[in-house]
Parts: C-alpha cells; sequence; structure tokens
C-alpha cells in the first residue's frame, strides 16, 4: 500500500463590487451604498493574496519581480510589481507588520 498525493490546482476567485447610488429626494444629497466587509477599495487583491505575498516576501525574501512570476505560474493571477507594491502598502498599515515584518524588512536591507 502507498499513497499518491496531488495538489489540485489553483485558480482566483473575482468577486465584482458594484456599488449602486442615488440622490435623496429628502436631503437633496447623493449616496452611494455601502460594501461588504473585506470587499472595500484598495488593493483588488484580498486577505489569502496579501497572506501569501506578506508570507514569501518577508519569510523567503522573494523579489517583486520573482513574486509577480510566482503568482503568474502557480496561481494564475496577474499582479504586477506596482501591484505588489501597493498590496505591501495596504498590509504595513496593519498592527502586525509593525510588530513582526517589519523588523524583518529592516534587516532584509542590512543584509544587502
Ligand atoms: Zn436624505
Amino acid at each position: 500500500m502507498y499513497d499518491k498525493i496531488e495538489i489540485p490546482p489553483v485558480k482566483p476567485i473575482v468577486t465584482r463590487v458594484e456599488q449602486y447610488g442615488g440622490h435623496c429626494c429628502h436631503c437633496h444629497k447623493d449616496y452611494v451604498s455601502p460594501v461588504p466587509a473585506g470587499l472595500e477599495p484598495g488593493t483588488p487583491f484580498g486577505n489569502s493574496v496579501q497572506t501569501l505575498a506578506t508570507y514569501f516576501r518577508y519569510t523567503h525574501a522573494i523579489s517583486y519581480n520573482r513574486l509577480s512570476s510566482l503568482f503568474k505560474e502557480i496561481y494564475h493571477l496577474d499582479i504586477s510589481e506596482g501591484g505588489l507594491a501597493n498590496l505591501f502598502k495596504q498590509v504595513s498599515r496593519f498592527k502586525f507588520f509593525e510588530e513582526k515584518l517589519k523588523p524583518r524588512k529592516e534587516s532584509f536591507r542590512t543584509a544587502g
């Protein structure tokens, strides 16, 4: 008896957010509907992508260029180096980044 192990192909799940708006006839103000939690504007890449990118970047020191190729080849997800920069900009606002990841980021820099 023996095992054979496979990982199913991974493909991105895209959720399109469309906000409806209107004009209030009582106070005469324009309004836009709120979006569900987790689907706020900003980087289009959600938690799972942010987590993976951050893990690869700050645990394995993978360059933006290689990260972009990795997401394309392994996850069939187009994310440019600029897209990654925006993603990390968003991630850097989280508290755990300041506490846990920023020190690593600094050590990458000093290591050259
Ligand atoms: Zn109103």
